[in-house]
Order: structure tokens, then sequence, then C-alpha cells
């Protein structure tokens, strides 16, 4: 470890997601491993503009490893969009003698962090936390894992009552730009279709499957919906459109909603978080920046933010033929 630096800073930013406290852990446990002070931003950018701040040390985040959502809060901050709340946010960092960030988020936060580190040039590390897993540079984001065994298990629920009343479901899930929840999550709840922002099934095919379905002996069918899904209908006009077409069905909709985002982190994504809070306390103190620390092929992997930022994150697409099989 080659840096001077004597002060971290770290804050939770944009959507919340599972495991963001034991990010959150890690980084204050590092830091007084390598006799680091940390300090915590509340509410993200916000509070970096407006001072919000709580040292944390190895004792100050005991229990918060297997706790949801995130102790430093977050928030989606207009003024850090602006010069003089940047501005602002680091007066407010050199008064508290904070040397670097690390920036727990989405790739808004890393577009943030990237901007503010060419600005005032203070090391920035970003820890990939969000339950949509599209952060290029790394295989999983911390949240993901959790948000995905809930929403398989809310579907498993819905199952039991789409089966008991021979009904058919459309049920909503969160990714507005990337399919991976409601692709895998439909994959691992044997869904009968599965529409994702990244491929246009087309209303027609839809229909086509769902007879299939029926003629096969189904009682019930579930749609598992990305809120961004490529047919451009949202799950209600899809069940009005299906029942039109398909009288004979009686659909139901559900909107999972917030619910994705809540409950305690999974041990893969503690575990996930853990790694990546470390390592971002290690970057820091190696003299790096501007880089976001991910995971591929269970290693550790350094990605430039600017990289992170601008590359895509794609979905297996194979797992749409497997689910194609799978619904005969
Ligand atoms: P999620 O994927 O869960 O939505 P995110 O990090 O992408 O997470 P955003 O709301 O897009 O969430 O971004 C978080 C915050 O980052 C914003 O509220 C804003 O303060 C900051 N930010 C985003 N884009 C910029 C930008 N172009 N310039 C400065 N700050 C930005």
């Amino acid at each position: 470890m080659q840096s001077n630096i004597k002060k971290i800073g770290v804050m939770t930013s944009g959507g919340d997601a599972p495991g963001m406290n034991a990010a959150i852990r890690a980084v204050a446990r590092a830091c007084s491993y390598y006799n680091v002070k940390c300090v915590g931003y509340y509410r993200g950018y916000q509070g970096m503009i407006e001072g919000d701040s709580v040292e944390l040390t190895a004792r100050s985040v005991k229990n918060i490893v297997s706790k949801g959502g995130t102790i430093l809060k977050s928030a989606r901050s207009l003024e850090f969009k602006t010069k003089e709340g940047r501005k602002k946010a680091y007066e407010n960092l050199t008064e508290e003698g904070v040397e670097a960030m690390i920036l727990i988020g989405g790739d808004g936060t890393f577009t943030g962090g990237m901007i503010f580190s060419k600005e005032y040039d203070i090391p920035v590390i970003g820890v990939p936390g969000t339950i949509d897993n599209d952060i290029f540079g790394t295989k999983f984001t911390i949240g993901y894992d959790t948000a995905l065994n809930t929403v398989v298990e809310a579907i498993d629920k819905i199952r039991d009552t789409a089966s008991s009343h021979n009904r058919l479901f459309f049920v909503e899930v969160m990714g507005r730009d990337a399919g991976f929840i409601a692709l895998n999550a439909g994959v691992g709840a044997g869904a009968e279709e599965i529409l994702i922002p990244e491929e246009d099934l087309g209303l027609e095919r839809l229909l086509e499957s769902l007879q299939r379905s029926r003629r096969s002996g189904k009682s019930s069918s579930i749609v598992v919906v990305s809120e961004g899904d490529k047919i451009g209908k949202n799950v209600f006009e899809l069940a009005e459109y299906v029942t039109e077409n398909l009288p004979d069905y009686e659909a139901r909709v559900s909107v999972l909603g917030h619910m994705q985002r809540g409950g305690k982190p999974t041990c893969f994504d503690r575990v996930l978080a853990s790694r990546l809070g470390v390592k971002s306390v290690e970057l820091i103190l190696d003299g790096q920046t501007n880089v976001m620390v991910g995971v591929s092929d269970n290693k550790l992997l350094v990605t430039s933010i600017e990289k992170a930022v601008k590359g895509k994150h794609t979905i297996n697409k194979e797992l749409l033929r497997i689910s194609d099989i799978l619904s005969v």
C-alpha cells in the first residue's frame, strides 16, 4: 500500500439495494484494519453537499451485515448535477479532511463520481450496488441476487393461486432498461413467457404461446414482464389485450413493485459486498482512482468507471431459448 490517505468517505446513492449495508461495513472495517479513518455520508451526493456525515468505526457498523436497505440512506440529488452543488460537496469533504470517496450505487452514481473527480482531482472508487444488475464490468451487482430470490418466491406464491383458479397472471418486475431480473427469475420460477426490454417477443407470438400452453394441458400460466419490456405495453394493457383476443382466459395482474428492493441480503450478496467493500479501500490505498471493482468468474475485476458507465452488460439470451423449451 503506497498511499498516505488518512480519511476515506463512503456513501450509497441511487436506488437502494440489499447488501449495501454489508458493503458499508466492509469499507469501515477495512479502513480500521489499515488505520484509516472512515466517514459515512448520508443520502448520497445530497449528504456530501450538506456535510451530513457520521464517523464510521469498526464497532459502529456492527450488526448491519444482515440488514436490508442502507443505514446511510439513499437519495437522488439534482443539486449534484450542477457545478455549484459539486463545489459545495468538495468544500465539505475538504473541511472534513476526506481525501477519497467510495461510491456505492449504479451508473448514475458513477457518472456523477467521474465528473466530480475530474473537476476536483479527488480519488473515487465505484462499488456496483443496484438490484438491476445492469452495470458493465461485473457479472453481479450487490442486491441483484437478493432481488432475484425475492421475485422467485413471490412468483411461486402467485403460481399457487394461479393454478387453483386456472388463471393467467402477468407479473411485472423491476427492470426499465435491462431484463436480468425478469429473465432469471422467470426461468427460476418456471414462467411460461418472459418479456424483457432487450427482445421483442411480439403480441402474436405471445398469443400463440399462451394457446400452445392451454393445448398442452396447462391449467395456469405466468408471464413475467419487465417494466420496460419491448412490446411496449404495460402489464395492464397486456392483460387486456390477451383477454380480448383469448376470451377463455381469465387474466390477473400483479405488480411486485418496491418489495423487490427490500429484505435481508442473501449470503451471496453479503459475500459479494464484503469482497467489493474491502477491495475498494485497498484500491484507494494503492493509489488508484476512477475505477470500479466488480466480479467475474469469481475473481475481482477492476474496470475504469468510464467503461463501466459507457459499456453495456448484456443478458444471456440463451436463457430465452431455455425458457421456450421448458414451457413446452
Ligand atoms: P440505480 O441504478 O439504482 O437507479 P443509479 O446510481 O443509476 O442507481 P441515479 O438516480 O441515476 O441512480 O443516480 C444517482 C445520483 O447520481 C443522482 O441522484 C445524481 O445525484 C448523481 N448523478 C447522476 N447523473 C449525474 C450527472 N450526469 N452529473 C452529476 N451527478 C449525477
